[in-house]
């Protein structure tokens, strides 16, 4: 079999910080290889080694976690693991050496990487170019064996140069409105790939046509961006833009015991979020304690100063990185097809902007600031497309809810930045 072909996000840098995040937030699968592999590590006289490292839930082998979440092999003092610190990196599990990479089959034997926006330092976009890790990423690759390809249903009966050709029309607009605010961007965007998904498969293959008509649509997408929808946002809209914030937020992952009882809660309190009560914090550790009637979700830019368009440079991250994977459809999207993951990603604005009101508020400011940005593109991205919560068909449909006219009016409702 051919080696596949890997391509690394271009543009993407990380160089850990040891922060523990990822060792403490996730429940890390073993294989039962992994689980023999792992126990025959010879320890020597090293104290405290934990060997009883097996936790089991539904017949599938995890990492053991302590009360406060952590693995436990996270070392509490430094933030690093002991198992990397004594035996090495390629000692451990598989899902430990991948992170914060995703991995996806793109195109037959081709595999695309991009780095997790969830890691702050990802998020930061600081150490080295994601490329200079190629050797560690290629040997992850071989070993995953992922390599399929998209399918024809994923495809959504674009070929592959109409898929390249509307990808980097997407990312050419991302560059050049990057002084403009990132509503204005989130929408010019999300009009281009409306429009293109009406013109239909056979009109995008045809790639001459569609070079002659991208000027012009590009033309007629900047002249709607730049004036605000019309229309009312109604209670129905208000309900399922907070349930469906909430369910991107909700961490039932980072449960040590997720017990039944543990899960009805949260479920309660998910409920409780879309009819405006309760605060994010109910959905997982990382996010603030406010009251959402504190955040003011709908008041529109009431009393908010703009943000500078450099705070927002991790969310223009985030799309570039996916665009270019591609990795917002078929495995990197629940197996969806192109257009429907593409909507998906160009709706993470407003998810993302409620998200950072809500981590600027709890700071009790008035401006959304780059930590904001960080905080919400992380908690956004790492549902997108890997929440067990919405890979269930009923989100696509409150995604296509949101799709059409009433996106702009989501958009003037949360007073997009
Ligand atoms: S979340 Fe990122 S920065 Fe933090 S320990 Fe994990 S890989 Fe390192
Ligand atoms: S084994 Fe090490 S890298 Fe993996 S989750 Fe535990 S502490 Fe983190």
């Amino acid at each position: 079999m051919a080696t596949p072909k890997v391509h690394i996000a271009r543009h993407q840098h990380c160089g850990c910080i040891l922060c523990g995040r990822c060792c403490r937030r996730f429940h890390v699968r073993l294989t039962e290889a992994e689980v023999t592999r792992l126990q025959a590590l010879d320890w020597g006289t090293e104290p405290d080694v934990p060997r009883d490292f097996v936790h089991r839930l539904h017949g599938q082998a995890y990492f053991r976690r302590r009360a406060d979440g952590g693995c436990v092999f996270l070392d509490g003092q430094t933030g690093a693991c002991r198992m990397h610190a004594r035996f090495g990196f390629d000692a451990k599990a598989l899902t430990c050496r991948g992170y914060p990479h995703n991995l996806a089959s793109t195109w037959r034997d081709e595999v695309s990487v991009v780095a997790r926006l969830d890691c702050p330092a990802v998020q930061q976009d600081a150490g080295r170019p994601l490329e200079s890790g190629r050797r560690q990423i290629e040997r992850l690759v071989e070993e995953l064996g992922t390599r399929g390809g998209f399918t024809v249903r994923q495809l959504d009966g674009l070929s592959r140069e109409a898929v390249e050709r509307l990808t980097r029309a997407l990312v050419g607009l991302i560059e050049d409105y990057h002084n403009e605010s990132p509503g204005t961007l989130a929408y010019a965007l999300f009009l281009l790939a409306t429009r293109c998904q009406t013109l239909g498969a056979t009109f995008l293959n045809d790639l001459e046509t569609l070079e002659t008509v991208l000027p012009s649509l590009l033309g007629a997408v900047r002249n709607e961006a730049a004036t605000r929808p019309a229309g009312r946002f109604g209670r129905l809209s208000r309900i399922l833009f907070r349930e469906w914030l909430a369910a991107a937020c909700r961490r039932d992952e980072e449960l040590v015991r997720p017990s039944l009882a543990v899960r009805l809660r949260r479920s309660a309190a998910l409920a409780a979020y879309a009819v405006g009560a309760g605060s994010l914090r109910t959905m997982g550790q990382e996010h603030p304690d406010l009251s959402l009637r504190r955040v003011g979700l709908f008041a529109g830019g009431a009393g908010w100063e703009p943000s500078s368009p450099a705070a927002w440079e991790s969310f223009r991250g985030l799309l570039v990185a996916r665009l270019e994977g591609p990795q917002f459809f078929g495995v990197a999207y629940y197996g969806e097809p192109f257009f429907t993951g593409l909507r998906a990603l160009l709706q993470s604005y407003p998810l993302v902007l409620a998200a950072a009101r809500t981590h600027a508020a709890a700071r009790s400011v008035r401006c959304i600031e780059t930590p904001d940005v960080h905080y919400a593109v992380g908690a956004i991205d790492h549902s997108l497309g890997r929440s067990p919560l919405l890979q269930w068909r009923l989100w696509r449909q409150v995604e296509e809810y949101f799709a059409g006219p009433r996106y702009g009016r989501l958009l003037k409702a949360l007073g997009w930045d």
